[in-house]
């Protein structure tokens, strides 16, 4: 038997007091592939994310990392949050801790790591994307990419079978974005596994395997970031497109 997806949504429904924001969504994110979640804003790009991450509990339907069933209630969430990376639009960092503080806190506290071989990994991640000589530094000290750098590689720093990212770019100046993209291309090629959600098209078209449309908490049309973005389907697709580009 081959091994199941990575991540399974199953009918996952969320409401918030009534109001349904997810409507029996299905998506399946096989291992090494990268799905982008586009659509207005509103439709419920950033809800999925939480309810994988587990932040937000869903309604109904069920959600599998891995083939095992997170969305039980039973589960430990710190459990399966340590095999998931999430990064948001911005402030990710602690503003009170160093840079490399910031990013050995989960595996020191949660997962009582021992401090020197937590620093080390973290240390030869920042090497990677280039912020070794900011380990030391507090959050403010850097630039706004560089910030978002350190985050990425706060969530990367447990092994994550799956990394989230929540319109990652979208609170940087334009001219620190690419180094951003340019680092999420780079685990791309590394072979992560992810579920990104933006409004950058051209990151979109470069980065997805498949492109996701979510209109009103369902995804109306999904395929090869070419197909979607350039020849779409569906009218609410193109309109979307035609607004944003
Ligand atoms: P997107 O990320 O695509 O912009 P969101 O997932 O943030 O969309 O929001 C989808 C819908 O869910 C919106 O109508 C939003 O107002 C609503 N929503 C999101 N979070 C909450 C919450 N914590 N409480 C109530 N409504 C929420
Ligand atoms: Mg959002």
């Amino acid at each position: 038997m081959s091994a199941p997806p990575v991540l399974e949504c199953a009918a996952v429904r969320k409401e918030f007091r009534g109001n349904l924001v997810l409507r029996d969504l299905d998506l399946t994110v096989a291992e090494h592939e990268v799905v982008v979640l586009i659509g207005a804003s509103g439709s419920g790009k950033s809800t999925l994310l939480r309810c994988v991450n587990l932040l937000e509990p869903v309604s109904d339907g069920s959600i599998r990392l891995d083939g095992e069933h997170i969305t039980d209630p039973a589960v430990d969430p710190d459990r399966v949050r340590r095999r998931i990376g999430m990064v948001f639009q911005g402030y990710n960092l602690f503003p009170h801790m160093t840079v490399l503080d910031n990013i050995t806190l989960a595996p020191r506290r949660v997962h009582g790591r021992a401090r020197a071989e937590a620093e080390a990994q973290a240390m030869g991640l920042l090497e990677r994307v280039g912020l070794a000589d900011k380990a030391k530094e507090f959050p403010d000290r850097l630039s706004g990419g560089q910030q978002q750098r350190a985050a990425v590689v706060r969530a990367l720093v447990n092994a994550p079978r799956l990394l989230l990212l929540d319109e990652v770019t979208s609170a940087l100046d334009p001219e620190l974005v690419g180094e951003v993209l340019d680092l999420i291309r780079t685990l791309r090629d590394d072979g992560m596994t992810m579920l990104i959600a933006t409004h950058e098209m051209g990151f979109a078209r470069q980065v997805a395997d498949r492109v996701c449309f979510l209109h009103d908490g369902a995804i109306l049309e999904q395929g090869p970031p070419e197909r979607v973005l350039g020849e779409p389907a569906e009218p609410r697709t193109r309109q979307f497109l035609q607004r944003i580009i």
